[in-house]
């Protein structure tokens, strides 16, 4: 896998060019102010103890507590983590809510444990990273192959420990030990208030035709978001295949095959490829939702697409990112396109705080005004600067990050 926080790193050197960041800010947005290392035993079903390997990664807290995801993945590692935490402290400056931007995550592939062993290596790593998380210092929340069933046991190791009940110290928790209506799909609601913003800039023909690469929390979710709105599915993906119907996908029957069968594949309704094939379908809009470098220079010119939604993380090498602005493709980066969740999350947060939960008519309202805002600042910057909207998104980040760090006295 290509490094992730080399490829944040380009950026961001980029972006110290273009708005003169100061050296003193620059240099402490190049590391982490901490990276957690914790070696979490867990005693198998077969009695024998396996150590998992975690990390909690914390970027940058100037704007606020440290704030972002647990991930379950074999291909964790320390550069994908810090690389993470750092995404996370531009999203949450993107959208302008008061957090700072943090990551954790766990070397495992958790579809091998059993439920018991899923278990208590949720709570060990709650009780490895307990003592630098907390409601106003580092809030986590799911990621890749973690769920709300999994914060629900990370929120009361938490509190077990604490002796108290603190609610806010998890997000994406389920609704009825703190969660947030709307929680569950955010990142997809959110992906899909930047796509009407985006397909209005391009003046594209509504409905228009996609393809989802992932079919996970992120994929399925903007999938069936999108449908309902009237837009036609046409290739989705998972890690297993890619599934093919020009007259649209049905979307919740897909999904109820997956839950059968654990894929998207072998799907009676739709031609079935590779996974690898799912950039080359003949659609106006693609939505990255898996792992990061998915699209890179190998790929890249295959797309026909003319809008790309990051639904996942880094979805896009940066070599790829060029090609792609060749080609005259629009691409609304990771950092805006995914930053629903996190806002709900902050939504989640707040309602814990004053122990009052908002509809979820009211939730919905007030992301769409704080995605669409985003959308708008950064085109902004985008013409401002006369660059792509990537780098137009860093520049709106590290300028709030680097104002909230002079506040501070930090320049
Ligand atoms: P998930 O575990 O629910 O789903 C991941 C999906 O990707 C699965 O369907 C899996 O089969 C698929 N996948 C894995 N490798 C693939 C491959 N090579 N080709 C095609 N599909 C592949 O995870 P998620 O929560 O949906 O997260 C997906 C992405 O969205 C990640 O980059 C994550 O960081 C990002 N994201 C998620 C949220 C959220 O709230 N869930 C928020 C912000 C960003």
């Amino acid at each position: 896998m290509e490094n992730a926080y080399k490829n944040f790193l380009a950026s961001l050197a980029l972006v110290k060019n273009l708005i003169q960041l100061e050296d003193n800010i620059y240099n402490q947005l190049l590391e982490p102010k901490r990276v957690l290392e914790v070696n979490i035993p867990v005693k198998m079903d077969n009695g024998k103890i396996r150590i998992f390997k975690g990390f909690r990664a914390q970027f940058n807290d100037a704007r606020g507590p440290f704030k972002g995801g647990i991930r379950f993945h074999p291909n964790v590692s320390y550069d994908e983590v810090r690389a993470l935490s750092a995404w996370m402290a531009l999203k949450t400056a993107v959208v302008g809510i008061p957090l700072g931007g943090g990551k954790g995550g766990v070397i495992v592939d958790p579809r091998e444990l059993s439920e018991r062993e899923l278990e208590s290596l949720s709570r060990g790593y709650m009780q490895a990273v307990y003592k630098i998380v907390g409601p106003e210092s580092d809030i986590p929340a799911p990621d890749v192959y973690t769920d709300p069933r999994i914060m629900g046991w990370m929120l009361d190791e938490y509190e077990k420990i604490a002796g108290k009940h603190l609610p806010g110290v998890i997000t994406g928790k389920p609704l009825d030990i703190g969660g947030s209506a709307a929680r569950s799909y955010s990142t997809a609601q959110g992906g899909l208030y930047v796509l009407e913003e985006a397909m209005k800039k391009l003046q594209m023909k509504s409905p228009a035709t996609v393809t989802i690469q992932g079919f996970g929390n992120a994929g399925y979710n903007m999938a069936k978001i999108l449908q309902k709105n009237g837009h036609k599915i046409i290739a989705v993906s998972d890690s297993r295949g890619t599934v093919v119907n020009c007259m649209g996908l049905d979307v919740d029957d897909l999904y109820r095959h997956k839950q059968k069968t654990g894929s998207v594949a072998n799907y009676m309704g739709a031609e079935e490829l590779g996974f690898a094939h799912c950039f080359e379908q003949e659609a106006d809009i693609l939505v990255p939702a898996a792992l990061e470098n998915s699209i890179h220079k190998g790929n890249a010119r295959e797309i026909k697409a003319k809008l790309i939604i990051e639904l996942a993380n880094g979805p896009i090498t940066p070599e790829a990112d060029e090609i792609l602005v060749d080609m005259g493709v629009l691409v609304v980066p990771d950092i805006l396109a995914n930053a629903g969740g996190v806002t709900v999350s902050y939504f989640e947060q707040v309602q814990n705080a004053y122990g009052y939960y908002w509809e979820e008519k009211d939730v919905l309202q007030k992301l769409k005004r704080i995605m669409s805002l985003a959308f708008n600042e950064i085109w902004v910057k985008k013409e401002e600067y006369k660059v792509d909207m990537r780098t137009a998104a860093y520049i709106l980040a590290v300028e709030r990050i680097a104002r909230a760090m002079e506040d501070r006295g930090m320049a």
